[in-house]
């Protein structure tokens, strides 16, 4: 389909709505009453049923909205959580809280997945950064023809949906004459701009629903670029996103390109973020896009302190294993007294079952450890062995400690615990040059401890 087939199609649906009857003030009070019933929801389905409805709504919009429509979203909404939930949770008196802070736990699982927008649904955030105008620049070009046409298309982007591939044919099409660019520019700054507007609008989204800190999260594979690579799993406060686009703004608006590359710096060099901490990260480096062609994102960041009900005795441990993974994302060794603490605490670790740990010596232990009852054993000796060398690492979102004992020819035994879990997974021999694998989300990190081995240096 071409760029004019798409943008009159787009043009068509537009008309098409308006020759219903609006009624825009039931759109806001069935908005409203539907915010309210989320916070009376207890239920994770009930709750995803409402904000169901309530992206329908937002998808009309209150332009859009006639009294008919109401009957329908309700009755979607009542099929899932069922008539007298639903009732219930529309009376009575509320504590009123975005809908945003539930729609970004809906949303990320779209998200993570490396889908790059939702397409289905306009994203309303990003449309509203759009509207700011003046964002957008074409080669060295900073007119107010460009700026038009640039923000239609992109309007019409995150608005109608059209893929990447459109919106960069879309951009050549427009701007054939205007700049002698290859196919290769078009993409490149289609990807650019559509990129940096949805993250823009992802801040105001944070913003909204008090959301403090993010998680940046790459897409891995194959394609990872090391800049994400090192990225990933990062947790950053909120406040620096919004600081660092109201820079961009900034400078966007006083057409300071200098500053804006600055402040938001694409990074050319693949190993310019490895294992640098977090704090220590170099400026203009906070929210992705990272570098060109970037495909991370950031999702809401909730430490395990939340997730522990109120009273529990797992409070205080469970916040200090939050602490120490939280650490652990952002590249920062444990302090020696916390690496003591983790520790003592992987000493009383067990084997998660008997039938795991017997998986386990069939695959990497009988010709080392022979029997059962010596590979078990062996793992737990590994630990509290004085001289071992411990490393963290985060493999599939979760914690790991990783525990050495030196053998031959530049290998280790390795056994690793799951942290939080507080269970033995393996036990098995490695290059102590390779603890890691390609797949963990944060590569081992040494840690400070008793018995520090001289031979890895
Ligand atoms: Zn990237």
């Amino acid at each position: 389909m071409s760029a004019a087939d798409l943008l009159s199609d787009a043009v068509d649906l537009r008309l098409m709505r308006q020759v219903v009857i609006k009624d825009a003030k039931a759109w806001q009070r069935l908005y409203d009453e539907l915010r309210d019933a989320i916070t009376r929801t207890a239920n994770e389905q009930g709750r995803e049923a409402i904000i169901e409805g309530l992206d329908r709504l937002r998808e009309l919009g209150p332009g859009d909205f006639v009294a008919a429509d109401r009957a329908p979203i309700l009755a979607a909404i009542r099929k899932h959580m069922g008539g007298p939930a639903l009732e219930a949770a529309m009376r009575g008196p509320v504590l009123r809280l975005s809908d945003a802070i539930f729609r970004v736990g809906a949303d990320e699982i779209g998200r993570a997945t490396g889908v790059d927008i939702g397409f289905m649904r306009p994203d309303l955030d990003a449309l509203d950064v759009i509207a700011e105008g003046n964002l957008y620049w074409v080669g060295n070009s900073w007119n107010s023809h460009v700026q038009d046409k640039m923000t239609r298309a992109l309007d019409d982007y995150f608005r109608a949906g059209m893929t990447r591939e459109q919106l960069a044919q879309r951009l050549a099409e427009d701007f054939a004459g205007a700049s002698p660019m290859g196919t290769g520019y078009w993409e490149m700054l289609a990807d650019h701009t559509a990129t940096k507007t949805r993250e823009m609008g992802r801040v105001t989204g944070y913003e909204r629903a008090a959301v403090e800190y993010v998680q940046v999260r790459a897409h891995l594979d194959e394609h990872t670029t090391q800049q994400c690579r090192s990225m990933h799993g990062r947790v950053i406060p909120v406040s620096k996103l919004s600081q660092q686009r109201d820079d961009y703004l900034a400078a966007i608006k006083t057409r300071d390109l200098v500053s804006a590359k600055e402040v938001w710096v694409m990074h050319r060099d693949a190993s310019a973020l490895a294992g640098i901490k977090t704090g220590d990260l170099p400026p203009g480096t906070a929210s992705p896009p990272y570098h060109f062609l970037c495909r991370t994102i950031t999702v809401a960041y909730f430490s395990a302190r939340h997730q522990v009900p109120v009273g529990s005795t797992a409070v205080v441990e469970q916040t200090e294993v939050d602490r120490w993974q939280s650490k652990t994302f952002n590249r920062e060794p444990l302090s020696r007294k916390e690496t003591e603490a983790l520790i003592e605490r992987s000493k009383t670790a067990r084997w998660s079952s008997p039938d795991s740990m017997a998986e386990h010596l069939e695959k990497h232990g009988r010709r080392h450890w022979g029997s059962a009852a010596g590979y078990g054993q062996a793992a737990i000796d590994i630990i509290r062995r004085g001289d071992r060398d411990v490393h963290v690492s985060v493999r599939r979102g979760r914690m790991k400690a990783l525990f050495t004992e030196r053998r031959r020819k530049g290998a280790v035994s390795l056994v690793v615990v799951d942290v939080a879990s507080n269970q033995i997974e393996t036990l098995h021999i490695r290059s102590a040059k390779r603890l890691s694998s390609i797949t963990d989300d944060v590569p081992a990190i040494k840690q400070p401890a008793r018995g520090i081995t001289k031979w890895f240096h």
